[in-house]
């Protein structure tokens, strides 16, 4: 039982092992160390980036779920083109203007109850170590400068495009490069560090002011809060080249040792079948669908729903299937919830949830393989509701079932287990007793109007056997 994850470095999948060493149980490893490329902090963050965001917190969970520590970092990027090109628009400063959609960001990820990381370093404050960089690389004779900026030599890095398996692409890759930056000495090279412009912010370092190219943001922050190798470092696919790879080059010029054990890239997401763009009125931020009225929980479903080296087709149909897909667990929870018979659990209730565990983690393992633990976990949703309707189940096997559910929905986190309080309940439970004694009374007219009145507020009836239970449609 050990995670198996792609690496894109070897385009194979590997066993996962922290430290790279292995050890003999999962409880031994040091912390898993994981630097995801964060939001460069310019705007409203658009679905696609929450597809990426999504992966990392359900890679994040899985670990924990299998007995791993997690040292986890998402740095933001707060100095670039668009951010200083936002600010100058609205006539803020660059911190002021950063420090508005980093909070919105934040914001975003509760809203779809993405776990807080340990580490969100920010580009501005990690400047010191940037220069570090640069001046590591500039003692190995691989730095260069033109007119105030400081760019990368490729050709004294051999090994660079490892990752991105540049030789096989060459030819085409020449159009991605920057064509801005004409006096570089070969157009592969890239800028560590740019000179400054007019109206822009800039730091003084020893090579002149001016501020960071993109790239060498996230090999300073890797730098500076692991100090070493790290485990796992992820993005989306659009970043292997130029980023990744430039990020590679710089640290492994810079430090003489291999930067990252496994690269771990998520597919695109697309949207109605196409790429996401304004102009063709398919770009949602996470704020557009909610507003739309579609729930959290169903926008955390979808998005985590497809296996992360697969593209995801996101539409609003599959938010309305998540919908009912959650509605199917929330049931069972409210079914489990119901059951009061007396009795000790049976011996099955463990066998099965054994078999639960075993089978999701086992599913999990190879590649994080989400789509076939949620088939796993379905199969138990409907094992589970055929034995409450044939009455088998005593409250104590429903309690076992209901923790079963909670140790999954710890990788899940989008189960609601309906512990919130309801401000209402007691207004709510008067107004069900009253139609049960208008039906009683065959005032059918009142318990319509009733049960009318509580369908406005979002709150659903259902007549069961044991009497009239209520919920609120999430
Ligand atoms: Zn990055």
């Amino acid at each position: 039982m050990t995670l198996k994850i792609y690496n894109t470095m070897s385009r194979k999948v590997e066993e996962l092992i922290p430290g790279g060493v292995r050890k003999d149980d999962v409880s031994e490893y040091p912390p898993v160390t994981i630097y995801a490329c964060g939001p460069t902090v310019y705007s409203f963050a658009h679905i696609g980036n929450f597809r990426t965001f999504m992966f990392n917190d359900l890679l994040r969970r899985y670990l924990k779920f299998s007995g791993y520590k997690t040292n986890h970092a998402m740095n933001i990027t707060d100095v670039d083109d668009k951010t200083i090109n936002g600010s100058l628009r609205d006539g803020v400063t660059l911190k002021d203007y950063t420090e508005k959609y980093t909070a919105i960001f934040f914001e975003d990820l509760k809203t779809l109850n993405i776990e807080p990381v340990e580490h969100n370093p920010k580009a501005t404050e990690s400047i010191d170590e940037m220069i570090n960089i640069l001046k590591q690389i500039d003692q190995k004779g691989i730095l260069y400068s033109r007119e105030g900026s400081l760019y990368f030599n490729i050709a004294k890095f051999p090994s660079y495009g490892r990752l991105s398996c540049l030789e096989s692409r060459e030819t085409k890759a020449g159009a991605r490069y920057d064509a801005d930056e004409y006096d570089k000495d070969d157009v592969r090279d890239f800028a560590l560090w740019k000179a400054p412009k007019e109206n822009e912010p800039f730091w003084e370092t020893p090579y002149g002011p001016g501020r960071p190219g993109w790239h060498i943001e996230c090999s300073a922050m890797i730098r500076k809060i692991f100090g070493k190798t790290i485990d796992i470092h992820t993005g989306g696919v659009d970043l292997i080249f130029p980023h990744h790879e430039n990020e590679i080059a710089q640290s492994e010029a810079a430090y003489d040792e291999q930067f990252v054990r496994y690269w771990v890239h998520v597919e695109h997401l697309l949207v109605d079948g196409t790429k996401m763009s304004k102009s063709a009125g398919n770009f949602y931020t996470l704020r557009d669908l909610i507003a739309k009225g579609y729930s959290p929980r169903s926008i955390r479903y979808l998005l985590m729903s497809a296996h992360y080296r697969k593209q995801l087709n996101f539409t609003l149909d599959g938010i309305k299937q998540a919908d009912q897909a959650l509605e199917r667990i929330d049931n069972l929870i409210v079914r489990l919830k119901d059951v009061k018979k007396a009795g000790e659990a049976g011996a099955e209730t463990a066998d099965m949830i054994k078999k639960l565990i075993a089978d999701f983690t086992e599913t999990m393992d190879n590649d994080l393989n989400i789509s076939g633990g949620l088939g796993v976990f379905f199969d138990f949703v409907t094992k589970v509701n055929t034995l409450i309707a044939e009455d088998k189940l005593t409250e104590k096997d429903a309690s076992m079932f209901l923790e079963a559910v909670s140790r999954l929905d710890s990788v899940f986190g989008f189960i609601s287990f309906g512990e919130e309080e309801d401000v209402d309940a007691e207004r709510i439970n008067a107004l069900v007793e009253e139609r049960i004694q208008a039906k009683k009374n065959k005032d059918f007219r009142r318990s319509d109007e009733i049960r009318d009145m509580l369908k406005d507020e979002g709150i659903i009836l259902e007549d069961t056997k044991d009497g009239t239970r209520w919920k609120r449609k999430k």
